[in-house]
């Protein structure tokens, strides 16, 4: 069958090639889930990999098959499958577990090892091929009438656990009730976590650098109810003097630069996330002074939030199916960029790479 796979380490050296189809039977216990293909995203991480930035290849290959973020459609089940069947809606966690403790309490989105083991990024293929087989564990559920977001499930676990996370390590306040949130940054996981934020009830400000006239991911940030701000109108301290400092950020530029300014603006006892994932060698200079000075004086909280579990793509899914009872019709909006079919994966990275307006590009693998 075929599947869309790089060299980790050879830049740009996308390909489709053709690899033995996926066996139910290779999951022991009985356990495996066979799922067919139907959308497979691509984001950041998948450019980082295809310019030798991320990624390896699993042991014994020198290639690796690309795609984290599936939604498929189940084909088959083994005898020890529960609560799965042919023709259920899935998506599949990108994870799988290594030696640790947290690993073994399946919590492998915390594994206490360097090395993690993750789908289409590290050590372990993909999903960016015509079929998949996994063990049922991995696999989430994703309900028939939430299935034109169903390629949105794994952004919205990473969103999902970034929040939990936050207000998690905010119980060390004992009281916490946050009112003002900044998200930085409005890609796909910008306007996710915009989303779930207004469904918390936060004051929302998505802050990015485009201009906001004729801007689709203002408008989407808007239609949640959140305001956009552009730094190239509104510079941050601007912004501050305007909502005060937020009591929460969300930061997901993808730059670290901007990651570092984040924790200029935040309130005393407040929380930043960082999720954004920076492959590349920056470096950036900072006000360390002020910086130590205003976060140790203010009991101030920076956590780091990678990936996301089986709960977590729960807890996403839950997410989007609340978010289009609250705002109808807007989080398709994020679908921007479909190209069909796995031989056109040069059209696929190239939207990727190239269209600055996109916001999600996803790959329609074949439909039902
Ligand atoms: C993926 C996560 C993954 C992370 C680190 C992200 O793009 O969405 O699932 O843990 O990269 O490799
Ligand atoms: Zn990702």
């Amino acid at each position: 069958m075929k599947a869309v796979a790089v060299y980790p380490g050879k830049p740009h050296s996308i390909h489709l090639r053709e690899i033995e189809p996926p066996q139910l039977d290779s999951i022991p216990g009985g356990r495996g889930v066979l799922v067919k293909s139907l959308e497979i995203g691509v984001d950041a991480t998948d450019r980082e990999i295809n310019e030798a930035l991320y990624g390896n290849a699993p042991t014994g290959f020198d290639y690796l098959v690309l795609g984290h973020e599936s939604f498929g459609i189940v084909e088959a089940v083994g005898p020890n499958v529960k609560d799965l069947q042919p023709g259920d809606y899935v998506s599949c966690t990108v994870r799988r577990p290594g030696g640790s403790i947290y690993d073994q309490i399946g919590r492998n989105d915390i594994t206490s090892e360097e090395t993690y083991y993750e789908r289409g990024i590290n050590l372990r293929h993909g999903f960016l091929t015509e079929r998949w087989v996994d063990d049922c564990e991995f696999m989430v559920k994703v309900p028939k009438q939430l299935k034109h977001l169903g390629v949105l499930s794994e952004p919205a676990s990473v969103c999902a656990k970034a929040i939990e996370q936050a207000y998690l390590a905010q119980q060390r306040l004992q009281v916490w009730k946050p009112e003002v949130a900044y998200v930085m940054g409005s890609g796909q996981i910008g306007l996710l976590s915009t989303m779930m934020l207004r469904l918390k009830g936060l004051e929302v400000y998505t802050v990015a650098r485009s201009r906001k006239a004729g801007n689709k991911k203002a408008e989407i940030a808007e239609a949640y109810g959140a305001t956009y701000v552009s730094t190239a109108e509104t510079p941050l301290d601007q912004l501050v003097k305007q909502t005060g400092k937020p009591q929460l950020i969300v930061e997901a530029t993808g730059s670290s630069q901007l990651a570092f300014q984040a924790m200029e603006v935040l309130s005393h006892n407040g929380a930043l996330v960082w999720t954004s994932i920076t492959g590349g060698q920056g470096t950036a200079t900072v006000p360390s002074d002020k910086i130590n000075l205003e976060w140790v004086l203010g009991n101030k909280l920076l956590v780091g939030s990678v990936n996301g579990n089986r709960r977590h793509f729960e807890l996403g899914i839950q997410a989007l199916a609340h978010g289009e009872l609250a705002f109808p019709g807007i989080t398709e909006k994020l679908l921007t960029t479909r190209v069909d079919g796995l031989e056109n994966y040069a059209e696929l990275i190239r939207r990727l790479v190239e269209d600055k307006e996109a916001i999600k590009v996803y790959l329609r693998v074949t439909s039902e």
